[in-house]
């Protein structure tokens, strides 16, 4: 008997399958439905050159399922491993069975081509894809239903879903089975259809019997895909996060990570931010139907974890219902965005440390669409926490964020004794150490500040300072949404610059570092910006500093700053400095680098009460004490504060962990 066999083996009228291919018209209509969605957002030029590039490089990361398996620098924990193998199996199982279902299709009706050898291959590669997708629903189901982890919430087309997928797999195997079983005489080469072949053997061989079995399977099999396909399209079920997220990966933001969006002529702006649904642009509402409600972000989001109110999963899907409903016109009076759907706790609970953006497989934007929230409560709406409300009358008035009698001393006390160069003094002098707020004016950052100035000092570093009238970078007032300030104090900074020849800034503050290197282009400030731990590392590579002493402590952990790990991948710098000190191995928190857990302190909410659910910088400091170290290392001035905060709240009777920037640890350990 030929190796091969034909496609419509004991069906009569099987060329009616063919009115599948009027599927693409089902799905372009699914699709063209929600586009008038996204229409209903606002413009956004997301057609910049070298997306296309971008998507490439990214596409192959995609198809590995990188981020999903931590392949690469973002390891993940065997629960979410577990839940890439899971998407992994689905994915390439599903991939497999189409490619070999247009391949009979192509052989049908275009060339034939499957005899010998192609055909035996195909035929295993089909009971491949088969074998691996079945298995990835088999663990879908458990992990939904019998696992149960908190950020999955079960929704009815979860079920009907799986049951479709899991019907189709099933029914293809028995398929196979029937007609291996009533071929007479059954060919040995139909082993390779290996699954068929193996129910086949427990049916029994030359079973002329089934052959009515097998036409009724098969007009089953066909009635359940066309049924699904019907149901995927017409309810837009989460299946179609396949085609939506790749077109959300290939529009994903291609700024820099830390930058957040300048709004578009602010000065003549009447309201803004966003209030509604229709605020927000094309590019936000389409994250909203990419978003496949994984729960990655839930679950690595420090707000939710702690606690409060926010959940990034939460957000995403509560907007989507909005903008549903704004497109339906049926719909009466829509509930208002800001207020309920999305109450104000959760917009201020948000630190903007990105760990939601880092994990999320389809790349949604959460931080953009709380800050433009942020936005319209603050310019628009006047509503903000009353601590937020103190702070920026601290901007205005004080020039600083910072409350209370001891922040009324002079910016530039840090420098006494120091002998530094003011900034306009030499000319010859183009670098800035650029201080902070909290590096100025809060006692123990100013301690940071002096050690980062003596070292640059000792190392022959020439730089000039601005001194008691050096102001706000403005990062506080841009993450708070109080987009209009940070309008003014970023183009007040920049002049300063300009009009002092400065052409490098060195800080100790990663949200100054991010806000200055990553935002102020915007403006036209285009600045050489260092953080200094890339600085020190640069200074012990080329042997400007030489280390010496510095093992006192027996155990240290280095804690990520945000605004310096996820938003601006400085990973390897402050580990590659603390490696050339005498020091001991650095022992990495549970969750370290872009797993790292934040301090509490971003996103404006070091100046906000935190009286619901445990205090995040707590949680972070426990992260420290379980490693077993006697000293947690940071290189920011908000978490130190938060560390500080934290072992103080433990009492000296718990832990014996210290808090040092990594400046000071360098200096300690200068030879
Ligand atoms: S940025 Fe951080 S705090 Fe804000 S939603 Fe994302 S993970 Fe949560
Ligand atoms: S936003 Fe991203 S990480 Fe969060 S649930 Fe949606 S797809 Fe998953």
């Amino acid at each position: 008997m030929e190796i091969s066999r034909e496609v419509f083996w004991n069906i009569e009228y099987g060329l009616l399958v063919y009115v599948g291919l009027l599927l693409p018209l089902l799905i372009g209509y699914a699709i063209y439905r929600r586009y008038s969605l996204w229409q209903l957002g606002k413009a956004e030029d997301r057609f910049e050159q070298g997306r296309i590039k971008a998507f490439i490089t990214e596409a192959i990361g995609i198809l590995l399922h990188k981020r999903l398996l931590g392949i690469g620098p973002l390891p993940v924990s065997p629960r979410e491993l577990y839940a890439g193998a899971m998407h992994f199996l689905i994915f390439w199982g599903i991939v497999l069975l189409l490619v070999v279902t247009a391949l009979v299709a192509v052989h049908d009706h275009v060339v034939k081509f499957m005899h010998g050898t192609p055909y035996l291959v195909i035929s295993f590669l089909g009971e491949l894809g088969g074998i691996l997708a079945l298995a990835g629903i088999i663990m879908a189901g458990v992990r939904r239903y019998v696992q149960r982890p908190d950020k999955l919430d079960s929704k009815l087309d979860d079920a009907v879903t799986l049951v479709l997928l899991f019907l189709l797999i099933v029914t293809g195997f028995v398929l196979e089975a029937l007609r291996i079983s009533a071929t007479v005489p059954t060919p040995e080469w139909e082993r390779w259809s290996f699954i068929g072949f193996g129910i086949a053997s427990v049916l029994g061989m030359e079973k002329v019997s089934l052959l009515p079995w097998h036409k009724g399977v098969w007009w089953f099999h066909v009635i359940i895909f066309y049924g699904a396909a019907i149901y995927f399209c017409l309810s837009w079920s989460k299946l179609f996060h396949i085609i939506i997220s790749p077109v959300n990966i290939f529009f994903r933001s291609l700024r820099p990570k830390g930058a957040l969006v300048p709004i578009e002529g602010i000065e003549e702006a009447e309201s803004f931010g966003a209030e509604g649904i229709k605020d927000f642009t094309w590019k936000q509402l389409l994250d909203l139907d990419a978003c496949s409600n994984c729960g990655r972000c839930q679950d690595n989001c420090p707000a939710y974890l702690s606690g409060k109110p926010l959940s990034p999963k939460k957000l995403i899907q509560d907007m989507k219902i909005s903008m549903e409903a704004a497109g339906n016109v049926h719909e009466e009076e829509p509930r208002a965005l800001i207020g309920e759907v999305i109450p104000d706790d959760d917009i201020w609970s948000c630190t903007t440390c990105r760990a939601c953006q880092e994990v999320c497989p389809v790349y949604v934007e959460h931080i953009d669409k709380i800050i433009e929230m942020r936005r319209n409560l603050t310019l628009t709406q006047s509503r903000m926490p009353e601590a937020l409300e103190a702070m920026v009358g601290n901007l205005f008035s004080r020039g600083h964020p910072w409350t209370g009698a001891q922040f009324i001393r002079l910016r530039g006390d840090w420098m006494e004794g120091l002998d530094l160069n003011m900034l306009g003094e030499k000319k010859e002098i183009d670098t800035l150490f650029w201080v902070g707020c909290t590096g100025a004016l809060a006692d123990r950052n100013a301690e940071v500040t002096r050690s980062l100035a003596r070292i640059l000092k000792s190392a022959g570093v020439e730089f000039a300072v601005i001194g008691a009238e050096e102001p706000c970078c403005g990062d506080p007032s841009r993450r708070i949404g109080f987009e209009i300030l940070f309008h003014e104090q970023v183009q007040q900074n920049i002049e300063t610059f300009r009009k002092n020849n400065v052409k490098r800034i060195i800080t100790a503050c990663p949200h100054c570092f991010n806000t200055i290197k990553n935002e102020y282009p915007q403006y036209g400030g285009e600045f050489e910006v260092l953080h200094h731990t890339q600085v020190l590392a640069d200074l012990l590579r080329n042997g400007k500093l030489k280390t010496g002493g510095g093992g006192e402590f027996k155990r240290i952990t280095y804690h990520d700053p945000c605004y310096l790990g996820r938003h601006n991948n400085i990973y390897s710098e402050p580990r590659y400095v603390l490696d050339r000190l005498a020091l001991p191995d650095v022992i990495e928190m549970s969750r370290f680098g872009r797993h790292a857990r934040c301090c509490g302190g971003g996103g404006g909410r070091i100046w906000m009460e935190e009286p619901v659910g445990t205090k995040i910088n707590r949680m972070r400091t426990d992260d420290a004490i379980e490693t077993g170290a006697e000293l947690v290392i940071t290189a920011c001035p908000f978490c130190l504060q938060m560390f500080e905060e934290g072992i103080g709240a433990k009492g000296p009777d718990n832990t014996a962990l210290t808090a040092l920037d990594i400046v000071e640890v360098v200096e300690k350990g200068l030879a």
